[in-house]
């Protein structure tokens, strides 16, 4: 008998997440994600996968975010046909992070190739990594160095066409079913609470007599993010595989977070100038427009007009309202009582980008949410060009800036910004709220792996607990908790296989 996992990414690293689990003759995988951050990290993503496509019965994905799906059409692209099993929001949202990211990988590689035929150095490969990822899960390097000792030309991870592959063999699921996956194995994906249908996956594997519950937390949300519902609690399993980003570290509260943006937007209002959001199109642009509207309905902020800048975060915006069976309570009781939850009053969608430029001359005040949420690229730099020298202005970071980009140096109190060559001085306030994560912390990673074994069941406790997608130090720590709760840690290493028999 032989039921085994084996990591196959995000093990000891925050990206790439990827496990492969057997059991008697059934291959399933488990996110088949794309490598971000470091040079050497994203090279990975070039490699061959560790197992032939062709023997696997199925794939399960957690959620959209692009570390998690982002590789599944260089899957198929190796000759998997197989089902691609994810809940029916994520196969949606997917579709869009994985089109956008097939164009980013031909365009990548023409631009290498074209470089590398006149022998120039070739694009650094970070640029293959489309801008829409979970910049929570960034590793704190962004920094590129060129690749070494490339003489091939090369082609595309994937492009469109794989992606088309890919959507075809996506079967849609809704929380709580019970789906068959491959011979003697069964999963059920349940809330996880971190961006729209973002799942934990409950596998149930069997191997002849013996079985296994093996859970998968994906990405665990916060109980205090709302449109979403709270992570599910799970009370049995016989492993738990469990993130660990923030397995060391405690958030702001929600509440502290709001007050900031209040006053962020009360500032604006007054001296009637522009609040600049530099945002990720999935996720937490909807949370943060979902909480504007709600302040606006308190009356706890003055009706400012608002741009939503991104045509990616409108797609994205879009099967937000398609999905209404993943909202949490207070969002239908809104959504019942006739409200518009998910809409700013009066919001406005810039499509082309000269609706983008005219921005410049709206009446303020305004607030404008613009990608990329790391100021690399995007609309947001024609906005930073106009708005970073003016005092009446605030760049309002909500999201994580990695090291190297223009977001982090300014966040770090950088006087200057270099723009499309042109060096522009920073005048504006620049302000920061950490609290709108859509990742557990420490305390509520511990209170997510306590309900395990709380419901009486016998052996609901499980044995092993592997803790995956954090940094070396966030994991140590995870792990320290995980013990001291009585059940036994295992920082996950990158190929290591693990026998669950
Ligand atoms: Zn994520």
């Amino acid at each position: 008998m032989s039921i085994t996992i084996q990591f196959l990414g995000a093990a000891g690293c925050v990206t790439g997440s990827q496990f492969l689990v057997t059991a008697g003759g059934s291959r399933v995988l488990v996110d088949c994600g794309m490598f971000q951050g470091s040079p050497e990290e994203v090279a990975r993503n070039r490699l061959p996968f560790a197992f032939a496509a062709d023997d696997l019965d199925a794939v399960l994905l957690t959620h959209a975010h692009l570390d998690h799906c982002g590789r599944t059409p260089a899957l198929v692209k190796a000759g998997y046909r197989g089902p691609i099993h994810a809940t029916r929001a994520t196969v949606d949202l997917a579709e869009i992070v994985l089109r956008d990211s097939a164009k980013l990988q031909v365009e990548f590689t023409e631009r290498w190739n074209r470089r590398h035929a006149r022998d120039e150095e070739p694009p650094a490969e970070s640029e293959a990594v489309a801008e829409e990822v979970d910049d929570e899960a960034l590793p704190d390097r962004m920094r590129d160095a060129p690749p070494e000792g490339r003489t091939e030309t090369r082609e595309p991870l994937y492009d469109e066409k794989d992606v088309d592959q890919s959507m075809q063999q996506m079967r849609g699921c809704d929380y709580g079913d019970e789906v068959a996956v491959a011979g003697g194995v069964t999963a059920v994906f349940h809330d996880a609470g971190h961006i729209l249908g973002s799942a934990i996956i409950e596998l149930r594997v069997a191997d002849g007599d013996q079985r296994r519950t093996i859970v998968f937390s994906g990405d665990l949300g916060r109980d205090e993010s709302p449109i979403l519902r709270d992570p599910t609690p799970i009370t049995a399993a016989d492993a738990v595989v469990v993130e660990s980003t923030y397995g060391n570290r405690e958030h702001a509260p929600h509440d502290e977070a709001i007050d900031e943006l209040v006053a962020a937007i009360t500032e604006v209002s007054e001296d009637e100038g522009v609040l600049l959001v530099p945002a990720f199109a999935i996720g937490r642009t909807q949370e943060v427009i979902w909480v504007l509207d709600h302040l606006v309905r308190e009356d706890r902020i003055p009706r400012v007009p608002l741009y939503l800048d991104s045509p990616m975060a409108s797609r994205a915006t879009d099967v937000y309202y398609d999905h209404p069976e993943t909202y949490d309570e207070e969002t239908k009781q809104l959504l019942d009582s006739g409200e518009s939850p998910l809409k700013y009053p009066g919001q406005e969608f810039t499509d082309t980008p000269d609706q983008s430029k005219a921005i410049r001359h709206a009446k303020r005040p305004i607030m404008v949410v613009a990608s990329s949420g790391m100021l690399t690229g995007g609309r947001i730099m024609h906005h930073l060009k106009d708005f970073l020298p003016d005092p009446k202005c605030t760049l309002l970071f909500i999201g994580y800036q990695g090291e190297g980009t223009l977001g982090r140096h300014i966040q770090d109190g950088g006087k200057t910004a270099r723009i499309d060559g042109q060096e522009i001085d920073v005048r504006c306030r620049v302000r920061v709220i950490s609290g709108f994560s859509a990742h557990a912390d420490q305390h509520e990673l511990e209170a997510w792996l306590a309900h395990f074994g709380r419901n009486g069941t016998d052996g609901g406790a499980p044995k092993r607990v592997f803790l995956v997608h954090g940094d070396p130090d966030a994991a140590e720590a995870l792990a320290g908790r995980v013990r001291d709760m009585g059940m036994e840690p295992h920082i996950a290493r990158h190929r290591e296989t693990v026998d669950l028999a």
